[in-house]
């Protein structure tokens, strides 16, 4: 296992779409799977899609717990989604705070769905099903998207529900 880097905005990767996992016996995906919890964890994020790390693989890892990032994040253990999609969702849509690894010092109010219906395969290629709400259901609409070339900058529906991760900081801080 190994922190692997993490590509930022204006790298081609991050604007492509993502291929398919096939081959869920292989041992670099479950080497990849490892490394990206690894990645994440220690850059305090609470997911984390391949092609962040240039893999351009359709697998993303959902590692919600609280940090100084998203001090109200609810504590999960890390999970692989592989070949991730959304069967259902809310009409509802909430807006909250988001960041990414890949954009840093940004953060912004970025609309999702409340409550989704989710498919995708665990780590053992065994498919799941499972209703996700509010934050983590965030996470998973934010990382799906960069397996479709988009990051939460394209979500916004103003440029003034953009911030930096300084007037972000003191606005959640007071
Ligand atoms: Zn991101």
């Amino acid at each position: 296992m190994n922190k692997l880097k993490i590509i930022q905005l204006g790298h081609p990767i991050l604007r492509s779409q993502a291929q398919p996992v096939e081959n869920f016996t292989d041992k670099q995906l479950q080497q990849l799977i490892d490394s990206l919890i690894e990645t994440a964890t220690a850059a305090n994020g609470v997911g984390i899609a391949a092609p962040q790390v240039s893999q351009s693989y359709r697998l993303f890892i959902i590692a919600s717990r609280p940090s100084s990032r998203y001090p109200h994040a609810p504590t999960m253990k890390p999970k692989a989604m592989i070949n991730p999609k959304i069967i259902a969702h809310s009409d509802e849509k909430s807006k909250d705070w988001e960041g990414c690894l890949s954009v840093p010092g940004l953060r912004g109010q970025v609309p999702r769905y409340r409550t989704i219906k989710v498919e995708y395969c665990n780590r053992d290629g065994q498919l799941q099903q499972e209703v996700l709400t509010d934050f983590v259901a965030r996470i998973f609409q934010h990382e799906l998207d960069h397996l479709n070339g988009l990051v939460f900058l394209d979500r916004l529906e103003s440029e003034e529900d953009l911030f930096t991760e300084e007037e972000y900081q003191s606005l959640i801080n007071n």
